[in-house]
């Protein structure tokens, strides 16, 4: 997977490029969705000397500016993503992972954007991953 520009992508989303969001968004990057948690372990594990406080002042200023997006899923802590195109979620109730589903979300706006006004469109699907299906099954 290539780079994403972090220094200007933050600067398109009006933040100062610090060393520290960089390292932010590169471990979001590098695992698509993370709870506050498992991303405090492994920016710890880079900068070892940072606060939690530091940690959850950057992630609340780069979701406020829009840069990273909360995905709220059922049953589980609120995971953040770098901000993409719309899409929906799939939670693995085996291993716990999320993937991105991409489906055209864009219908459902179309369709009730005139009876309503929308803020979000969260779409989860919960089950169970390939990967899992096949662990299955060698057990069996
Ligand atoms: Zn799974
Ligand atoms: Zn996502």
């Amino acid at each position: 997977m290539q780079e994403l520009d972090f220094s200007n992508l933050l600067k398109k989303y009006d933040l100062k490029a610090t060393p520290q969001r960089v390292i932010f968004l590169r471990e979001l990057q590098k695992a698509g969705h993370l709870s506050i948690e498992e991303l405090e372990s492994r920016v710890k594990s880079v900068i070892p000397t940072i606060s939690t406080a530091t940690i959850y002042k950057n992630i609340n200023s780069m979701v406020q500016k829009g840069l990273l997006h909360e995905v709220k899923l059922p049953g589980i802590k609120t995971k953040y993503e770098i901000t993409k195109n719309r899409h929906a979620h799939f939670f693995c109730e085996s291993c716990q992972k999320v993937l991105d589903i991409e489906i055209n979300t864009s219908c459902i706006y179309q369709e009730i954007d005139k009876e309503f006004s929308i803020n979000e469109v969260n779409i989860s699907i919960q089950g169970i991953c390939k990967e899992c299906m096949k662990d299955n099954k060698k057990v069996s």
